[in-house]
């Protein structure tokens, strides 16, 4: 049997004495002997479509075996769930900071190279656990023995990342703009993205820039690394470095689709089947063409002038070089100029996400395409 709880994470306080707080539920397996999951949504306001994955996930996890913990967690971040202007939510950028709410987590690489030291005759149970516990301390450290206090960002994300640390498995559910699915894959990982029903993966180097994967995965990245550099080889993603974190990117912002979210949440089971993590042989990943590029080759094309924009590229179909991407309308030359600017690349691309408004500034991001794409190797 499993258990099923439900708990209420305090995460800070508004000005007038309000809780912020954020729901988190967690599936407890009877014998946990696979990889244990942490999954969130929301971090960023109007990327609400995870929320919805959740919700299939929780009904669909029900009448699930399972041989491990998998902890789930909407409405991640509530100031910027709550963050709305007009008709349109906010809540990328901490609208007091300007940071971006999904670059707020903490990994300080300084502390891999003593611990390996330290422990590289050790057993891996040894390692696994030791190595865990000095995350989590350093986290506890930032939450609650630093005398200077946290921005109200860092306080959400380290407290979520506590959570994410208890985990060997981590997918923070976000979406684009107006936008095709798509998965953000640490390079290593790369096997996995074939058991997602999606498309396309972006492939990710292993470096830190303070988003919740590269928090969760680098740690053990730099520690293969470290004892690797001095004669001790593990292989990561397997055995005691079975550690995997994604950003699935769902699709659009604003928007909530239950059905398409059961896909997703289907999608989401056939990885967690393959992973271990259920033992419902029903949940397996759809045949399709999957793409790829390295983040590298993941381009963001700037609106060359203002104006308004006539998006014409499909999103996930390659473009050939040359063909339009957009047109850009410009009221004011018409008569005595051109009134029509057409936006094209030199090879052929996939686009996958555009800006969400048809009105831009010059130096807007219009759409972000794969560059230099290439199927995934099945695994
Ligand atoms: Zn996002």
């Amino acid at each position: 049997m499993n258990t099923f709880t439900k708990k209420v994470m305090s995460v800070g306080e508004m000005a007038s004495g309000a809780k912020l707080t954020v729901p988190v539920y967690s599936f407890v397996s009877e014998n946990a002997s696979g990889p244990n999951v942490y999954i969130q949504a929301n971090m960023h306001g109007a990327e609400v479509q995870g929320n919805a994955v959740i919700f299939q996930l929780l009904e669909l996890l029900q009448h699930c075996r399972l041989n491990a913990n998998i902890t789930l967690v909407p409405y991640a971040n509530p100031v910027a769930c709550n963050h709305k202007n007009g008709e349109y939510t906010l809540g990328r950028f901490d609208p007091i900071t300007g940071v971006n709410w999904n670059r707020m987590y903490h990994f300080d690489e300084s502390v891999i190279e003593p611990f390996s030291q330290n422990y590289i005759d050790a057993t891996e149970e040894d390692i696994n656990n030791d190595f865990r516990a000095l995350m989590l301390n350093e986290i506890e450290q930032k939450l609650d023995h630093n005398i200077f206090g946290l921005t109200t960002g860092q306080r959400i994300a380290y407290q979520l990342q506590r959570l994410a640390y208890q985990a060997d498995i981590v997918l923070d559910l976000h979406t684009g703009p107006i936008s095709s699915k798509h998965l953000y894959c640490p390079e290593y990982a790369q096997a996995s993205a074939n058991y997602f029903d999606i498309p396309h993966t972006l492939l990710i180097p292993n470096d830190f820039d303070g988003a919740m994967d590269e928090a969760t995965f680098c740690p053990w990245w730099s520690l293969q690394q470290a004892f690797e550099k001095q004669g001790r080889k593990f292989t990561m993603g397997q055995g005691l470095f079975n550690k995997e974190s994604f950003t699935v990117e769902l699709g659009s912002q604003e928007q909530i689709d239950l059905d398409v979210a059961k896909d997703d949440a289907v999608s989401i089971l056939a990885y967690l089947h393959y992973k271990g993590v259920i033992s419902n042989d029903e949940y397996q990943p759809q045949a399709m063409t999957r793409y790829a590029c390295y983040l590298n080759d993941y381009k963001a094309l700037y609106s060359p002038m203002g104006g308004m924009v006539d998006y014409l590229a499909e999103f996930g179909e390659v473009l050939a070089a040359g063909e339009p991407l957009a047109r850009i309308l410009r009221m004011d030359n018409y008569g005595d100029g051109e009134a029509l600017h057409y936006v094209s690349l030199d090879k052929p691309v996939i686009p996958i996400l555009h800006f969400a408004s048809a009105s831009v500034n010059q130096g807007t991001e219009l759409y972000k395409v794969f560059y230099n794409y290439f199927e995934l190797p099945e695994s």
